[in-house]
């Protein structure tokens, strides 16, 4: 399958900030990579280079078989970006905000392709209220209607669903699955652990660098973290403790009960031995994508210069 992004090498810094380091990425045709990684850790910078709205200062690669560096117009006329903040006028209403933005494209039957952004997402009765009053939700998937108003065939999206309620986010997923299905690449950056686990594979990046990469199994598996769970009164209390023995990386409540988890078995079963008693109740079991997350987020800091 041809590659949509295909990058090798990108470095961007701001001032002495460098804040891209050597990022090398390749995401195929169709597919929806998850783009993760704690604030300020590089995301929205690359996001921003691959869509050619800003200009790495070393690297090279392609989007959709274009140059980042010398055809970035042909990846900007091609590519939909969609950011947290909602993009469109408040004071402008639903169908105007979308015919603005075929002008601004450029398109062809603007007003045929605006009807059937509004039929699509159920507004058509709406299309004279101001967006502005839309909830969140909607201004969300209004957004994202614009931002496919020129049919392109890479999205990238900055924490679109950024503070937007469970439902909401579920209904924006499942156009993002339906504009897959239809050949489109997304490369989407999230917090969200339900968002990772619904794309087809994860970049993990931190302090600028990428550090983990593959579908939410390969991520887990590639991590080999262990991790166990425990049960009982007070457990929150009992984590605390365990949290200063070595070889814990990491404990996390997890509902009622605390996931501990870390890469060297040894150390780890020593941490809970004293605790493996009644009433408590231990069990490995394999690490969730947020144990992985949180045990990739202290490995980068431990390494960080
Ligand atoms: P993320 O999207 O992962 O939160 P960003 O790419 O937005 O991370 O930011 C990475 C770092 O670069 C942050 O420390 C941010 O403050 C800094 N940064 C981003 N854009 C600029 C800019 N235009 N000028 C200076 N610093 C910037």
């Amino acid at each position: 399958m041809s590659l949509a992004i295909d990058v090798a090498d990108l470095n961007k810094s701001f001032g002495d900030k460098h804040v891209v380091q050597d990022l090398t990425i390749q995401v195929a045709g169709g597919r929806i990579c998850g783009f993760l990684g704690p604030n300020g850790s590089g995301k929205t910078t690359t996001l921003r280079m691959l869509c050619g709205l800003l200009t790495p200062d070393s690297g090279r690669g392609a989007c959709l078989g274009f140059d980042i560096l010398s055809q970035a117009e042909e990846i900007k006329r091609r590519t939909g970006y969609m950011t947290q903040r909602f993009s469109l006028y408040e004071d402008l209403s639903i169908s105007e905000n979308l015919e603005f933005v075929a002008r601004v494209y450029g398109l062809d039957r603007r007003g045929e392709r605006v009807d059937e952004a509004l039929d699509h997402l159920g507004l058509a009765g709406r299309r004279d209220q101001l967006a502005g009053a839309l909830s969140g939700g909607w201004k969300q998937r209004l957004a994202l209607a614009a931002a496919t108003l020129h049919e392109p065939q890479l999205l990238l999206l900055d924490e679109p669903t950024a503070g937007v309620d469970p439902k909401a986010r579920r209904t924006f997923w499942d156009e993002i699955h339906a504009l897959a299905g239809r050949g489109l690449t997304v490369l989407v950056s999230t917090h969200y652990m339900d968002e990772a686990e619904r794309c087809h594979e994860i970049a993990y990046i931190s302090y600028g660098r990428l550090i983990a990469r593959g579908t939410a199994a390969e991520v887990v598996a590639g991590s080999h973290l262990v991790t166990f769970h425990g049960e009982g009164p007070d457990i929150d209390r009992i984590g605390e403790e365990i949290a200063r023995k070595p070889g814990v990386e990491s404990v996390a409540p997890f509902g009622a009960a605390l996931h501990v988890s870390g890469t060297d078995r040894k150390a780890l079963e020593a941490a809970i031995a004293p605790y493996r008693r009644e009433p408590y109740r231990w069990d490995e079991v394999p690490p969730t994508l947020e144990d992985v997350f949180i045990h990739l987020m202290g490995q980068a800091q431990d390494n960080y210069p």
